[in-house]
């Protein structure tokens, strides 16, 4: 599911303000820049509008954001739809008892961690990122929430890169992305 094809007219304001940057944070990779869509308060609010619209009503419980680029269109959209936030971070930054889940990136490998006891049985969980690349970051978010009894109900980007086929190590799981770079 993707509000580009919907063609939502605030989608094409989104789309121009993500900066692409060639061969970050290392040759081959086209970085998706989105601190230059935060410049633009009219652009980030459409983005956090076109989430909040998705989800509000949803009953969804929690919304779980990714390390780094998830707390900033994470807590937003909690907020507006009361629901609670839960930071999913690197290792060795929770201070609490954590669950850990290891992944594969585009470039390296890396960890999750959530706090024990943030996320309940029967909680319904929205995984929110800047952008899915070949999917394992959202896999390792579903499976944490997963393993603590949550039920993931959608994962949202800003930004896919469907020529990586995230999408497909979701297991069936719905994704919400505003805007698609090839
Ligand atoms: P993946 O696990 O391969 O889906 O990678 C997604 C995670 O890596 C997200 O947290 C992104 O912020 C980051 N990422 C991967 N590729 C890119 C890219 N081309 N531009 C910006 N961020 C990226």
């Amino acid at each position: 599911m993707s509000a580009y094809k919907d063609k939502d007219p605030r989608i094409h304001g989104i789309k121009t303000k993500i900066r692409v940057v060639p061969n970050f944070p290392k040759p081959g990779i086209m970085f998706q820049d989105i601190t230059t869509l935060l410049l633009d308060p009219q652009a980030f609010r459409d983005t956090i509008d076109l989430f909040v619209e998705r989800y509000k009503g949803k009953n969804i419980s929690v919304v779980a954001g990714i390390e780094a680029r998830g707390f900033i269109f994470g807590p937003p959209i909690a907020l507006a739809i009361g629901a609670k936030f839960v930071p999913l971070r690197k290792p060795k930054k929770l201070p609490g008892e954590v669950i850990s889940e290891e992944y594969v990136l585009e470039y390296g490998r890396d960890c999750l961690q959530m706090h024990v006891g943030a996320v309940e049985p029967g909680d319904r969980a929205l995984v929110v990122d800047d952008l899915i690349a070949t999917g394992g970051t959202l896999c390792a978010a579903m499976n944490l929430l997963e393993r603590v009894g949550a039920q993931v109900v959608e994962c949202a980007c800003v930004i896919e890169l469907p020529d990586l086929k995230g999408r497909e190590r979701l297991h069936g799981k719905p994704l919400y992305v505003l805007v698609e770079s090839h």
